[in-house]
């Protein structure tokens, strides 16, 4: 799921830049308020769209616990995989929304229990849809729960169930949207394809053969939903309305070995060039140094939709990038979390040198989690981690010493920007501004990995955002204990799904 959170992060680190700013540009005052005052909300260019009257009913959230009781888990080693639980959730689905399989045709199954599948469209010529979701859930090994886990009970208004948040409500929205208006005779104008994984939450391959199978019929979506951001309450900058988040992009992952070697020994006698001290100089030189940050569009975009629904020492700022862009960029670099979202990042997780206490070792490894900008490769982000290790390698009078490559030869890159200005990405918006109307709409760029990125192949237009609230306690219960959604959120939703279906004739695409 996405991480949100992470790009909030910025709220209080920006808080400084705001007042600083404003004392530092007196002379050029008056223009940046002409700007900060012209600086507002993006609306959609075209018409808001509803569900056309349609409310959920409590039917339909029965019909999710019942989802949400299957214990789907996903597990690191297949082996340990429950498949009957994977085999009932088939079924239940099936049962549960019979017009949506007699409308599909018979679905497609990509590493066993991943499927997908298609409403054919009354006009073939028109380029499809793809909605995706995965019914595969986290563990709950050692998580101590107030409810069980697998049981859905209500409590407080609220379903409490592993999956409810992540995802179980993206594949139960895009159901419940399609039942419904199956069930009323409807065709879709174009082809709908429906796509669940069944191992998201494990890196499994199911994505990713669907995504080729696409691509081998020469099927390339107009648009792409799947799950990443969402339409988020309590955001920063003290806005108060809710905003959704539309994820645009991900940031490209690799685990890098870096490896020092050098002539071992017993530690009585220790060099500054042992391979352990080579070692630690080169990794801190790595993750200290992780390149320039860079305001991307969509990065932009989202800091200048939530200044213009904040204050004016914000509104100053964003709406003045021409002059702030600098200052901004460095103020985010040099944040925790908000670094994530203007550049590379390498994070250093595991060392190794020694088995003994007493002994230097002629090899000293650790793993730098590295996380790429959208605006840069792998090789890129890798290379520079070379040469500062060999920066330290030949500080040490060793070049050579140091080797940097990437773990198991298993990277990915960023997913590509998908645009975020333009009709498709409109649709998206209307449907946000028709079905939660008092919410604004923004681009994003995650920091985790979905397997949206698989469709990049397939599509230009990929968009990351479950269509339901998730409040700030919502986001932090993501793959947590007490994982729970509010039944009148869930309810909402819904309609979410049945807009983003029902008006695809609009879809200028
Ligand atoms: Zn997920």
């Amino acid at each position: 799921m996405g991480k949100i959170k992470t790009a909030f992060k910025v709220a209080k680190v920006l808080g400084g830049v705001a007042g600083g700013a404003l004392a530092a540009v007196a002379g050029v005052a008056g223009a940046c308020a002409y700007n900060a005052s012209k600086l507002e909300p993006a609306s959609p260019q075209g018409a808001p769209l509803d569900a056309g009257g349609y409310h959920a009913d409590d039917a339909a959230v029965e019909r999710f616990r019942e989802i949400l009781r299957i214990p789907t888990v996903s597990r690191a080693d297949e082996a340990e995989r429950d498949d009957a639980a994977f085999v009932q959730m088939a079924e239940t689905l099936r049962r549960l929304y019979p017009h949506v399989f007699a409308a599909f045709d018979e679905p497609l199954s990509f590493d066993t229990f991943g499927f997908l599948m298609r409403w054919r469209g009354s006009d073939p010529a028109r380029t499809p849809v793809l909605l995706m979701a995965h019914h595969d859930v986290v563990p709950v090994d050692g998580q101590d729960w107030d409810y069980p886990p697998f049981e859905a009970e209500i409590h407080d208004g609220q379903i409490w169930a592993r999956g409810a948040l992540d995802n179980k409500l993206c594949l139960c929205g895009c159901m419940e949207a399609f039942e419904l208006l199956a069930s009323q005779g409807w065709q879709p104008p174009r082809d709908i394809w429906f796509f669940s994984s069944c191992g998201e939450e494990v890196r499994g391959t199911a994505a990713e053969e669907a995504a080729q199978w696409l691509n081998d019929h020469g099927i390339h979506p107009a648009l792409v939903l799947d799950e990443g951001g969402a339409i988020a309450t309590e955001v920063p900058l003290n806005v108060s309305e809710p905003v959704a988040m539309v994820g645009v992009s991900e940031k490209g992952y690799a685990d890098l070995t870096v490896r020092a070697v050098a002539p071992g020994g017993h530690a009585s006698a220790p060099s500054d060039n042992d391979a352990t001290r080579l070692l630690v100089r080169a990794v801190e030189r790595i993750c200290a140094n992780p390149g320039a940050p860079k305001l991307i569009a969509p990065v932009e975009a989202m800091l200048q939709e939530l200044g213009a629904r904040s204050s004016f020492a914000y509104r100053m700022v964003f709406g003045n990038m021409w002059l702030f862009r600098p200052v901004v960029e460095q103020i985010l670099a040099g944040g925790e979390e908000t670094g994530a979202m203007v550049r590379s990042t390498y994070a250093l997780t595991q060392l190794s040198g020694s088995t003994a206490r007493n002994v230097l070792p002629p090899e000293a490894t650790a793993n730098i989690n590295m996380r790429v900008a959208p605006f840069e490769t792998v090789e890129e982000a890798v290379a520079r981690a070379r040469a500062l290790a060999e920066q330290v390698a030949r500080e040490a009078g060793m070049p050579g010493c140091i080797t940097v490559e990437i773990a198991d030869g298993v990277s990915q890159e960023p997913a590509p920007v998908s645009p975020h200005d333009d009709p498709t990405f409109d649709y998206v918006r209307r449907c946000v501004a028709g079905v939660y109307p008092e919410a604004g709409c923004t681009p994003y760029v995650q920091s985790s990995c979905s397997d949206a990125r698989a469709m990049n192949e397939a599509s230009e237009h990929v968009y990351r955002m479950a269509g339901y609230i998730y409040s700030k306690t919502a986001r932090e219960l993501i793959h947590a204990a007490n994982e729970r959604i509010p039944v009148a959120d869930y309810k909402r939703g819904l309609e979410f799904y049945v807009a983003f279906v029902s008006n695809l004739d609009k879809l200028d695409a």
